[in-house]
């Protein structure tokens, strides 16, 4: 089966065509061989480059680089993520395990547009976590007294204010943390593929297809050619499982966006002119809301367990009825046709919502699995996965490996049923929120 993305997204539109695409082409041996070419394989990538300047390292991906997930998300590199309230210290503290990785990838995404002075249109303005349901109230202040205990600003704001900040009134509250940037995925992951340094050989348009461990080496089958290497790194994130990558323990998820075209000087004023912001749901299969820098609203409200492999037209026409419904009842005023574009992106997701980071064999790594914030997370597990794959040490690591590892998934049957009625059950209860 082929990977294949739909080439609607708005924000890889936005970037200029490349031009220098190389696929694989013949037989190849190397040192590093890095399956994947997101946010994660390219930091390893970039990471290995530094740690072995001689070495041969190529990266590999099924399409072309930094148009996955990576070039296709919704752009927040968060600090927290909402939880309603914790009853024990353990919990607490396992929550503060998670943001401490999300700080930690905060800074290294920091690091590399001031190293490489890259524009990605990064907003240090913070996020809305907002519902248009009272009930949510105490969801809030639970999360609110998290926040306080762990000494993140924050604030809730009412519907009179949040109406005059986001220009719609569709909210009835909020809780706005001072953490958390909002930022141009596409134009920050194109960075990464840029910069990359002159012993990283990319490779794409080549998807792996098998791999097999012989001895100390590593046979990785592509269409027509093979691929020879003495470590691998699985950087593939949604598609980890189909390699057959820790299997078990992690499974892909379809997400769908949508983004208006810019609204017009009118239509702008209308609303209220409001500055860039990001709304996240406060019921998990709520919508993700944002107003870009250039005035465009993106929406993204559907999950789906689907096949990865199968991005149909079809079925990217029904979810962008969806975020239809969804611009409109936040946005009564605008045209109904404003949305520009709509497209898909797979994300992997494991039972505890704890990261893969990890050596799976002799040689073999991997890093994934970042259940929908991967900017941060995926840019520092690569550096990082590159730094232990190298047999060395961090306190990054240190910090990683902390934190629990993800729990087995049930059998197939009981998985598919599982997760679906989980999501059926979380639309429904945030059938407002969409
Ligand atoms: C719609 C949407 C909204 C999101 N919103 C946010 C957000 O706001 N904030 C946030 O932090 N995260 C968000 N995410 C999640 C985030 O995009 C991912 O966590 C992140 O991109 C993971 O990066 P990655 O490099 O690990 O994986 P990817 O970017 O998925 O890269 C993996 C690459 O592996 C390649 N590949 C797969 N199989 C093979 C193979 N067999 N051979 C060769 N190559 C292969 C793929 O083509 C792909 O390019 C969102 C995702 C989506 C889809």
């Amino acid at each position: 089966m082929r990977i294949v993305n739909d080439n609607n997204c708005g924000w890889i539109n936005d970037l200029d065509t490349r031009s220098n695409i190389k696929t694989l082409d013949k037989d190849k041996s190397c040192d590093w061989l890095i399956i994947g070419a997101g946010y994660t394989g390219l930091s390893a990538a970039r990471k290995l480059s530094e740690l072995h300047p001689s070495q041969k390292i190529i990266i590999v991906d099924a399409q072309l680089a930094g148009e996955g997930a990576s070039g296709r998300n919704s752009g927040y590199l968060v600090d927290t993520t909402l939880n309603d309230g914790f009853t024990s210290d353990k919990e607490l503290f396992n929550y503060k395990k998670k943001t401490d990785i999300y700080k930690l990838g905060i800074e290294v995404v920091k690091k590399f547009i001031k190293d490489h002075q890259v524009d990605c249109d990064w907003n240090e303005c913070g996020k809305f976590f907002a519902s248009s349901n009272q009930k949510d109230r105490k969801i809030l202040e639970n999360f609110s007294s998290t926040l306080t205990k762990l000494d993140f600003a924050h604030n809730i704001l009412e519907k009179k204010n949040l109406a005059k900040r986001l220009g719609t009134n569709f909210y009835d509250l909020a809780l706005y943390t001072k953490g958390g940037i909002l930022l141009h995925p596409g134009k920050l992951v194109r960075a990464m593929v840029n910069i990359l340094p002159s012993n990283v050989e990319l490779l794409e348009n080549s998807q792996l297809n098998k791999w097999i461990k012989n001895k100390d080496k590593i046979l990785c089958k592509f269409n027509y050619f093979k691929i020879i290497t003495k470590k691998v790194i699985f950087c593939t994130n949604g598609f980890l499982k189909s390699l057959g990558i820790k299997k078990n323990y992690n499974f892909p998820l379809t997400l769908t966006a949508s983004m208006t075209r810019t609204l017009t000087d009118i239509e702008f004023k209308d609303i209220g002119e409001p500055n860039e912001w990001g709304v996240l749901p406060v019921r998990p299969m709520g919508a993700t809301v944002r107003m870009t820098k250039n005035k465009r609203i993106l929406i993204r409200n559907t999950a789906e367990v689907h096949n990865p492999f199968k991005m149909t037209k079809s079925n990217l026409d029904k979810r962008y009825q969806n975020q239809c419904i969804g611009i409109r009842k936040r946005f009564p005023t605008l045209p109904d046709n404003i949305i520009e574009s709509s497209w898909s992106g797979i994300v992997s997701r494991t039972r505890n919502s704890s990261q893969i980071f990890e050596k799976v064999d002799d040689n073999i790594f991997v890093a994934g699995c970042y259940n929908g914030s991967g900017i941060g997370v995926g840019t520092l597990f690569g550096e990082q996965i590159a730094i232990k794959a190298s047999n060395e040490n961090s306190i990054e690591i240190k910090i990683i490996e902390s934190r629990k590892k993800p729990t087995l998934l049930p059998p197939k049957p009981f998985l598919n049923i599982g997760v679906k009625s989980r999501l059926i059950y979380e639309r429904f209860r945030a059938k407002t929120e969409i």
